[in-house]
């Protein structure tokens, strides 16, 4: 027999263009369960990141038991089944104001975009700059590069901490780096020092999009990019101030879209 308790829980899905991400939170905003998986095509994978955070819930046999339910990122709109949807900017400023304490600035890199959100000291949206028309400087550059080099994205970091100087990439279109990085191991260029080369690349354009935003701190990194831990210190190198990360990173949407869901957190 299933235990039903009186605690309600509510449910946020992010539909990112490369990961389906998942938060239940309590009516407190604690989250309480998370659940992540490709996207692909169709709702294949946004269900089953839904089903991996259930899964770790035993109040929740199904979606439907959750009290409210919000979807935000690109594929939200294929999820009519939730409550209600929200745009990925509110979701991912709520998201990352809750798990930044004094974030001001939040530069997120996703697989196929990157934004700069400002906030207010209340952690609402303020200002946003983003780029969403180019491969170069997104989670897809580095999976294109992490490809060639033939590991996992995830490697990249470890990598890039064995270079010894920076192989610097002049090409920005990712299709012309992808040749210049080929170019450069077919030249003998060790491994890493053209994973340093590639990070810096898009560290360049993150700061480019961060200028234009403009930075004030605390700075926060969210979206799967911030899991790249070389990368987000040279890209506080290059901005000259900390910037903040956390294992939920990736969720910040989602989280941010589960809090609107339980009504938590202000305006943001
Ligand atoms: P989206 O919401 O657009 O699907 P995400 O915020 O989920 O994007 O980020 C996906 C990107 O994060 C991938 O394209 C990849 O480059 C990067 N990424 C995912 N996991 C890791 C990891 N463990 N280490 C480094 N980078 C990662």
């Amino acid at each position: 027999m299933v235990y039903y308790n009186d605690m309600d829980y509510y449910l946020g899905i992010d539909v990112g263009s490369t990961a389906s991400k998942c938060v239940v939170v309590d009516a407190s905003g604690e989250i309480v369960a998370r659940g992540l998986h490709p996207t692909g095509a169709g709702t294949v994978g946004p269900r089953a990141c839904v089903d991996e955070a259930l899964a770790q819930v035993p109040d929740l046999p199904s979606a439907d038991d959750v009290a409210s339910s919000c979807a935000t990122g690109y594929g939200r709109h294929l999820e009519a089944w939730t409550t209600m949807q929200m745009s990925e900017l509110s979701c991912h400023a709520k998201g990352a104001a809750h798990l930044f304490e004094g974030v001001r600035t939040v530069i997120d890199i996703g697989g196929q975009d990157a934004k700069v959100l400002s906030l207010d000291e209340g952690g609402r949206l303020v200002d946003f700059v983003m780029n969403d028309k180019c491969a170069a400087g997104t989670g897809r550059f580095l999976d294109v590069m992490a490809g060639v080099f033939g590991c996992a994205v995830a490697n990249l970091s470890e990598l890039d901490r064995e270079a010894t100087e920076i192989a610097a990439i002049s090409s920005t279109c990712t299709v012309f780096a992808e040749s210049e990085v080929i170019s450069k191991l077919a030249a003998g260029t060790p491994i890493p020092n053209i994973v340093a080369g590639v990070h810096e690349s898009v560290v360049e354009r993150t700061h480019g999009l961060a200028k234009r935003a403009g930075v004030t701190p605390n700075v926060a990194m969210t979206g799967g990019v911030a899991l790249n831990d070389s990368l987000r210190e040279r890209l506080e190198r290059r901005i000259g101030l900390p910037v903040a990360t956390s294992p939920l990173a990736q969720f910040a949407g989602a989280y941010g879209a589960a809090l609107h869901a339980c009504g938590q957190g202000g305006n943001a």
